[in-house]
């Protein structure tokens, strides 16, 4: 566990992929993006002084099972908790069978799916959990429904996103135009820091830029 920004956002840890809290300081609790494989890994934010039953919201950036398979076991643990993503994405979570979408197959194991509380639509829109806006930006490339975040907190502007890096396959819908039409709308909100799927935190946005901008040099389409 880490402090990205004081007393409000955090680094869980990794398991299959990064996974990070938001502590909205409200009745609404705490705010997952994303939640890995191991819900162990998120259970033991209580040596943080964090309640883990306090978690009321998840939100998934993108239908892979790395960033999913602890959502079944979540829901067990904290019945009352509610799992937001892109509507594009929505089948592979929702659903049983998509083992090439959601990679399952890759990682030789059984995705558990979960219902969404609500599905985004939009190329972009606010999600607001207690006084926290959540900034939802579809951002498809990795796969048609991947979705980034921006936070304000403390002055600072945070993005959340994911597989940003990519990888990019046919079989998980990947496209390389729409990637580089996403990199470019993430790249003018100018955030100070980058909350990655899988190479942890990057900043200031001099750092961020340079790194996405790597990324859409690698995958032009
Ligand atoms: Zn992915």
């Amino acid at each position: 566990m880490r402090e990205i920004v004081e007393n409000q956002i955090y680094r869980v840890g990794s398991s299959g992929c990064e996974v990070y809290l938001i502590d909205t300081h409200s009745k609404e609790g705490l705010v997952l993006i994303d939640c890995g494989m191991d819900i162990a890994m998120i259970k033991r934010i209580s040596s943080e002084r964090l309640d883990p039953k306090n978690i009321k919201h998840c939100i998934i950036t993108h239908c892979h099972i790395d960033h999913i398979a602890a959502c079944n076991d979540l829901q067990n643990f904290i019945p009352a908790i509610k799992f937001y993503a892109h509507e594009l994405d929505s089948e592979a979570i929702e659903q049983k069978n998509h083992d090439s979408k959601t990679a399952a197959s890759w990682y030789g194991t059984n995705y558990h799916p979960v219902k969404l509380f609500r599905k985004f639509h939009k190329s972009s829109e606010i999600l607001k959990i207690g006084d926290i806006e959540f900034e939802i930006i579809h951002t498809p490339g990795h796969t048609p429904g991947s979705i980034s975040i921006i936070v304000e907190s403390n002055g600072f502007k945070i993005l959340f996103g994911q597989d940003i890096h990519g990888p990019f396959y046919e079989s998980f819908g990947s496209n390389l135009n729409d990637y580089q039409t996403s990199m470019k709308t993430l790249l003018e909100k100018k955030p100070d820091i980058l909350c990655e799927g899988h190479f942890g935190i990057i900043k200031p946005f001099r750092k961020v830029e340079s790194y996405i901008k790597r990324y859409m040099k690698e995958n032009k389409p």
